[in-house]
């Protein structure tokens, strides 16, 4: 028997299979799907086993070593999958499967996580006779006969000796079984009622057997989650599993705690903030069928359940459900083969969908469902624009008056305040009011930004670090100023206007330490804080009823960024953080600080018209022909030179305009981040509604550069970001 070997090496060269001997002990156990040591050239490899035949082309096959694991690590569904990522993707094959797979099982190295033991006591013989046992040897036969297992830690409670004694008079055994490390107890809720807008949704959902892609556009505080758990039951009813997708990080602990307090342990969470153990374990129970929701951000929708019944996407605008490397590939893609796969409903919720989204649902594409009210009658916050270009006038510089009004009033009242400032740090730059010297990191093209705690300049692209300087480097002189504001300074100028006030900060910075993030989110939910601030973490999602006010410091951040697109960004941001007033009984309001009050994307963002917006941008886009008109493919071509990066850029623009007869290339540019952590980045972005020679066209590209070590160039068929 011959085994068909997909090896670990990520070069695009080698990313085809190999044929191996398979030797005779490891006949009956090896399958299709699971891990194996391979000899390769010099070294031992780990590879996935794709296929067993019964000969070989080539003869002197060396031998497969060893089988890695017990289980199938790809079912024929991830292989199918991978191979489909592949084709849409151009990425190899084995970077394909190790996205799908936590890092513990992705082919790579022989060190494997161990997995956890337990050890697990039950009687013998079930129907002893109790009465010769006395005392704690008497408790624990009860115990057992009542419970039947027991952890042998529990029974330490009650003795430990008394334990060892049985055992050794063959009364009690001992097995050891499987630990799974992320554990957690909570208490089961009754659910709420529907309103009839969420029964309809629920309701057209459950009402077509088979795959259909929905997109449910919810105003902020409709329900949607309750929708989403609704279907869920309804699946699980019928036998059915169902993955539910979440942005990175920030929603995932208040969400997870809905579900779970539904669903109780019939629930696995994936994600990145999670230890490699802790996702492998989480991976083995779905793989073993233990469970039936799957919640987790992007690579969750690679879960190995079989029987899906329901995929959903929260928030789908989320840019993270796109991959930025390789392979680069988005969530809702795989969402979409899947649900064909397991011909199943995929619902796509938000309240701003990207245009890309809304447009097909306009089409028919995807089914638009609505719900286009708060539940409960509640009403959507009112929000105030205030004009920056006059508050400067006002008697501080980051707070209009009307915003400092109104934090007041909420903290005379007992109400909660989320401030949004999406820019981390104490100052944005540090430049010298003599000669104008703005301080830049001497890798990247940017400037160093101030961070006041650890008194250091940070590169927030590369990581870069450095201490202050005071004196300028380039005139010497004892002058240099900080500009801009960032989080850490508008918690200190919080915290001088308002002394008595609990203020928490919620960014990268004070999130970084495993489960910080919890803490916070969970202390601003009992109370503990009366003010949340934050960069754009705070903005989706999260359910704070007594949140009565949001405030953003600078809406305009975002509107700068050299994308297209900066304006639908910023309106989803502004919605998503202004939805998160007036949740609870109390009505909410948002005060929005501004220097650009008549900008659609503010205007649009005050009167909560979502299709306002969408049709004013869509109009935008087709005059540009840029997305949804038009199809549009990155190129970016890497090197540490810079005159190399350009020539072959140049180079890939002649040969794609030779070749690309329907498309519109523009470029090629550098980069919008052109040089990060000293190498140096061109584009060229491809804009088309039909192009049949694309893949062909770039596949040759892709190849041409498989074995160059100089440049690198990546390909992103929808990247959403083209910067
Ligand atoms: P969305 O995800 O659309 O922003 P949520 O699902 O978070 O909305 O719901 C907003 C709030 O309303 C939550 O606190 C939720 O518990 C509550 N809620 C949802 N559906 C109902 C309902 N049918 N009756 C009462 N409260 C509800
Ligand atoms: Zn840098």
């Amino acid at each position: 028997m011959v085994a068909q070997v997909l090896v670990e090496l990520t070069n695009k060269k080698v990313d085809k299979t190999f044929d191996y001997l398979v030797p005779e002990n490891l006949k009956d156990t090896l399958r299709v799907g699971v891990r194996v040591l391979v000899p390769f050239g010099r070294n031992t490899l780990e590879g996935f086993v794709l296929n067993l035949t019964s000969s070989s082309e080539r003869e002197d096959l060396k031998e497969i070593l060893e089988i890695v694991d017990q289980e199938i690590v790809l079912n024929d569904e991830l292989l199918s999958l991978g191979k489909y990522l592949k084709s849409v993707t151009l990425a190899t094959l084995i970077s394909c499967y190790q996205v799908m797979l936590p890092k513990a099982l992705r082919a790579k190295n022989t060190h494997h996580l161990a997995v956890k033991y337990q050890k697990v006591i039950s009687l013998a013989d079930k129907d002893i006779d109790i009465s010769p046992f006395k005392g704690s040897q008497a408790e624990i036969i009860k115990r057992l006969q009542e419970k039947g297992e027991v952890l042998k830690s529990e029974l330490a409670d009650i003795s430990a000796s008394s334990v060892k004694t049985l055992l050794k008079k063959g009364i009690l055994v001992e097995k050891e079984v499987e630990e799974y490390r992320l554990q957690s107890e909570v208490e089961l809720k009754e659910k709420y009622p529907l309103t009839e807008e969420q029964q309809i949704v629920v309701d057209k959902v459950l009402s077509y057997e088979g795959f259909k892609p929905y997109l449910l556009h919810g105003v902020t505080g409709s329900g949607k989650t309750e929708v989403y758990m609704e279907i869920i039951e309804a699946m699980l009813k019928k036998g059915k599993k169902s993955i539910v997708l979440v942005p990175e990080i920030s929603l995932t602990p208040q969400i997870v705690k809905r579900f779970r307090s539904r669903f109780g342990k019939n629930v696995a969470i994936l994600h990145s903030r999670l230890s490699e153990g802790e996702k492998y374990d989480e991976w083995r129970k779905i793989a073993r069928g233990e469970i039936d929701i799957v919640i987790g951000a992007r690579s969750a929708i690679f879960a190995p359940l079989t029987n899906i019944g329901a995929i959903i996407i929260d928030e789908e605008h989320t840019a993270s459900y796109h991959q930025e490397n390789n392979p680069r590939y988005d969530a809702i893609d795989v969402a979409l083969y899947r649900g064909k796969i397991h011909n199943c409903p995929v619902i796509l919720g938000s309240a701003t969908p990207t245009l890309e989204s809304y447009a097909r649902a306009q089409k028919g594409v995807y089914q638009l469902l609505n719900l286009p009210h708060r539940v409960q009658e509640r009403s959507l916050p009112t929000i105030t624009i205030v004009d920056l270009k006059d508050a400067h006038k006002s008697s501080n510089f980051y707070f209009s008056d009307v915003l400092l009004e109104k934090i007041k009033d909420r903290l005379d009242k007992d109400e909660q305040i989320l401030l949004l400032l999406n820019r981390r740090g104490y100052a944005s730059f540090l430049s010298c009011s003599n000669c104008g010297e703005v301080i830049k990191c001497p890798h990247c093209d940017i400037s160093l930004t101030y961070h006041k705690s650890s008194n250091t300049l940070r590169c927030h692209y590369c990581g870069y670090g450095t201490k202050k300087v005071n004196v300028c480097p380039t005139c010497h002189q004892e002058s240099m100023k900080s500009i801009g504001l960032g989080t850490e300074r508008l918690e200190e100028e919080l915290k001088k206007l308002f002394p008595t006030t609990s203020i928490v900060r919620m960014d990268y910075d004070t999130t970084s330490r495993k489960g910080s993030h919890e803490k916070i989110i969970e202390d601003f939910a009992q109370g503990k804080y009366q003010i949340l601030l934050g960069t754009q973490m705070i903005a989706k999602g999260l359910d704070f009823p007594k949140v009565t006010l949001v405030g953003v410091i600078n809406a305009d951040t975002g509107l700068n960024i050299p994308d297209f697109r900066s304006s639908e960004n910023t309106f989803q941001l502004l919605d998503q953080v202004a939805g998160r007033s007036g949740r609870g009984e109390k009505p909410g309001e948002v005060v929005l600080q501004t220097f650009n009050p008549d900008h659609y994307a503010i205007r649009y963002t005050k009167t909560h018209d979502y299709l306002g917006f969408y049709q004013e941008e869509m109009k935008i886009r087709k005059m540009l022909k840029y997305s949804p008109f038009y199809y549009m493919t990155l190129i970016k071509v890497a090197s540490s030179d810079e005159g190399l990066a350009l020539n072959e850029i140049q180079k890939i623009y002649r040969s794609l305009s030779r070749n690309l007869k329907e498309s519109i290339l523009l470029g090629p540019t550098p980069s919008g981040l052109f040089r990060v952590n000293n190498t140096f980045y061109y584009q060229i972005i491809i804009k088309y509604k039909k192009e049949d020679n694309l893949y062909p066209t770039l596949e040759k590209v892709l190849d041409y550069y498989a074995s160059n070590s100089k440049v690198r160039v990546t390909i992103d068929f929808n990247a959403r970001s083209f910067i």
